[in-house]
């Protein structure tokens, strides 16, 4: 009975930690690996296990980082269970699709520009990969204990992170001895908006656990929802436009959210509202449909509208035509568009029409990763490159540190302080600063802590250095 890690130790993207118990093999997560100049050569490498011989992949959530390379792990040969959350199952085809379609684009890209004794590139994985990766996934209801294995149970916990997020509950059982492993999935902020607080755990064997932002403090929910507010204001009294990138699942649900429930206050009748994603907007009808999962004031705002949400001024811009025709207004729209990172979808011609004009507004809530052009934005660049061109950033850069989907240090020692005990504990999915800032945290608490390091292996049997 061990446990191996092999991505997202020592760094965010790549989850994925293989379990060997009773003879059988098990994935939690296969993600994909982003950002990074290497990350595309070291997502085709090989994985360091025979994809055939993997038995079931246990999945926390649908962000790429953590279900991104299961097309490619059946293409590879994995013809077994993949099991998570309904939600999650059905957000899934949305984020796996789109992967795929993106990557498509990406090849025909870069074959076009190939020179002719170059050998033309290949896609990770097709549309075909991915319908075939649909069709073993297997939905598991929250709070319900199952046999998966011989050897192994599951029970899947909202994490509160995206719709369908979990933390993962499992016990491993060899001869006498049961383990039970926690893997925190990822965790989201304590009363963020339409989500529930992530679940608390009481016992564990071991943790497993994220520490994205094991070394920051948000800035405080409220004042950002404030801010918010007033940048909308200004930028009326401005008379330009107010642009949101957003990551389609998760962020902009969550913007249009608030949207709704302050569209009175916030004055937006005299706003055009634009929703100018396709993955959004399906992900927007599948957070919709799972109401089951919302917290107790967006149960209450659903019961207000028919459709999430109901703004009669909300337009869902499906085709790249009406996305165009957003560039004709000069003030007064408000546009959520992705990418959430500004590295490629249709925000990038937004910012093209507006980041020269001083009236308009950028709004960033979300992570931007180094070499984005969030991140530039962010950094205050006086130009950016957007499709060849250099633009002159006049426009008001804002950036709301309090929308985060991911809990910050105080939110992940918290979760963590409900396990009785002090479990031990190692630490994933941060880069190796948060890691090791929650680490000192945890140590200080009496935790025997310490950073999963690539290619470690654990015998959860022995426990060795783990007590
Ligand atoms: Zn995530």
């Amino acid at each position: 009975m061990e446990l191996e890690f092999y991505g997202a130790a020592g760094e965010v993207t790549g989850s994925c930690h293989v379990l060997r118990v009773a003879g059988r093999t098990v994935l939690l997560d296969c993600g994909l690996l982003q950002g990074g100049h290497d990350a595309a050569a070291r997502n085709t490498a090989p994985f360091p296990f025979d994809a055939r011989r993997i038995d079931a992949v246990v999945l926390s959530h649908a962000h790429i980082d953590h279900c991104g390379r299961l097309p490619l792990l059946v293409k590879r040969g994995f013809r077994g269970p993949i099991y998570t959350n309904a939600a999650c199952r059905d957000l899934l085809p949305v984020l796996l699709r789109d992967t795929a379609e993106l990557a498509a684009r990406d090849v025909e890209r870069s074959n076009r520009r190939r020179d002719p004794d170059e050998r033309p590139a290949v896609a990770l994985y097709d549309l075909q990969d991915v319908e075939r990766t649909l069709e073993l996934v297997h939905a598991l209801r929250y709070d319900e204990r199952r046999a998966l294995l011989p050897g192994l149970e599951v029970c899947v916990r909202d994490a509160g992170h995206i719709l369908g997020s979990s933390s993962l509950e499992l016990w491993c059982s060899e001869g006498p001895v049961t383990r039970k492993l926690v893997f925190s999935g990822d965790l989201g902020q304590y009363d963020s908006p339409i989500l529930q607080d992530p679940h608390h755990f009481d016992t564990a064997d071991l943790v497993l656990m994220e520490s994205t932002y094991g070394e920051r403090l948000h800035r405080d929910r409220a004042a950002t929802v404030v801010e918010l507010g007033e940048i909308i204001a200004q930028a009326a009294r401005d008379r330009g436009n107010v642009l949101i990138p957003a990551f389609a699942v998760g962020r902009s649900q969550e913007i249009l959210y608030l949207l709704g429930l302050h569209h009175d206050a916030w004055q937006l009748r005299n706003w055009q509202i634009f929703l100018d994603s396709p993955m959004a907007i399906e992900a927007s009808k599948i957070y919709w449909r799972h109401a089951e999962r919302f917290d107790a004031d967006a149960v209450h705002l659903r019961a207000q509208f028919a459709a999430m949400p109901e703004l009669s001024n909300l337009h869902l811009c499906r085709t790249p035509d009406e996305s165009r025709a957003i560039n004709e207004l000069r003030s007064h729209a408000l546009v959520i568009a992705g990418s959430g990172m500004c590295n490629g979808g249709r925000i990038l011609h937004h910012l093209m029409h507006n980041l020269e004009r001083p009236e308009c507004h950028v709004v960033i809530t979300g992570f931007q990763a180094p070499g984005t052009l969030g991140r530039a934005l962010v950094d205050r660049a006086p130009f950016v490159r957007i499709y060849g061109h250099s633009i002159r950033v006049a426009a008001k850069v804002h950036t709301l540190g309090g929308l985060s989907a991911h809990g910050d240090q105080d939110d992940l020692l918290k979760w963590y302080e409900a396990f009785e005990g002090r479990p031990p504990v190692r630490l994933v999915h941060g880069e190796p600063r948060s890691a090791d800032a929650l680490r000192a945290k945890l140590a200080a608490l009496g935790a025997q802590v310490a950073v999963a390091k690539a290619g470690e292996r654990l015998d959860l049997v022995t426990m060795e250095g783990l007590r």
